[in-house]
């Protein structure tokens, strides 16, 4: 009988944050699949466990990825662990529950640290509707085509970075949202020196001209004002209004057939126009 993949968050800062069901899944577990097998070995000789590690990684998965989905089929079970925080989010695992998937084999998830919603959380920004957006690309092209993708996104927006990419990033960021928007920027969670520090852009990008980074940080992201589209639409709206006139409507019409046109309502539409 085929065996399971377990994917066992780890802490991302506080040894405290691992859980007994996440012990018990690391104990259990007939191998682990390690993003680095030094980190992991530092955390199990934490926890006192002892048991088999396979490296799998960005640059070995495909080869390492097919071995323990062979392991698994032959009825062990893998719990697969990353650096820090929840495997497959932004850290190698996607592929390896892919594999596992495509080979019937039953994948389970434990719920536990993820810097991503633990940002989230307390970042005082809108938590309702919010994006995972992970790291920016290095390459400048796909860079600029993620931010442009996301002009318009009203959703809260969560980005992961390195400290020695900080300032970069936070002016990109300025560039593509304007720089009264605001951001938290959420640095090292769970640990000593935990601190979240919620600005506008602008001031996000003059306090890091000043001062470096220091530690990792997950960066909140206001999403755009809802204005923005509504506004958007009315300026379409109020030009289509200026054609019909144009081209011989009365105000009055021009308004009732664009207002039917775009489910405006035809008394803010008449109102914008006056103006
Ligand atoms: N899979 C992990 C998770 O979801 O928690 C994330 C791994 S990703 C390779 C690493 C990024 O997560 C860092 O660059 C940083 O943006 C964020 N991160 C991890 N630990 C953090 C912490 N203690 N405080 C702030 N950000 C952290």
């Amino acid at each position: 009988m085929s065996g399971t993949l377990t994917l066992v968050p780890t802490p991302i800062g506080n040894l405290s944050d691992i859980s007994p069901r996440c012990r018990q899944a690391l104990e259990e577990a007939d191998f682990i699949a390690a993003e680095d097998t030094r980190v992991t070995l530092k955390l199990l000789n934490h926890l006192e466990i002892k048991k088999p590690l396979v490296s799998y990684y960005e640059h070995n998965k495909e080869f390492s990825g097919k071995k323990i989905v062979e392991r698994i089929l032959a009825g062990e079970n893998c719990a697969q662990v990353s650096d820090a925080g929840s495997p497959a989010i932004s850290d190698p695992g996607e592929d390896l529950v892919r594999l596992c998937a495509q080979s019937g084999i039953t994948v389970t998830a434990i719920p536990g640290p993820c810097a991503a919603i633990t940002a989230l959380s307390i970042s005082g920004l809108p938590t309702g509707r919010f994006t995972f957006e992970g790291f920016l690309s290095t390459t400048k092209k796909n860079r600029a085509a993620h931010l442009q993708s996301l002009q318009k996104e009203q959703r809260t927006m969560i980005f992961y970075e390195a400290p020695h990419k900080l300032s970069a990033t936070l002016t990109d960021l300025e560039q593509a949202f304007g720089g009264e928007r605001r951001i938290s920027l959420c640095r090292e969670l769970t640990k000593l020196h935990e601190e979240v520090l919620r600005m506008t852009l602008a001031e996000a990008v003059s306090f890091y001209t000043e001062q470096s980074p220091r530690g990792e940080y997950v960066l909140i992201v206001e999403g755009a004002p809802q204005e923005a589209e509504a506004e958007a639409s009315m300026e379409t709206a109020l030009a289509r209004v200026a054609v019909l006139i144009e081209s011989g409507s009365s105000k009055k019409d021009a308004v009732r057939q664009v207002a039917q046109e775009t489910g405006l309502s035809k008394n803010a539409l008449y109102g914008a126009a006056l103006k």
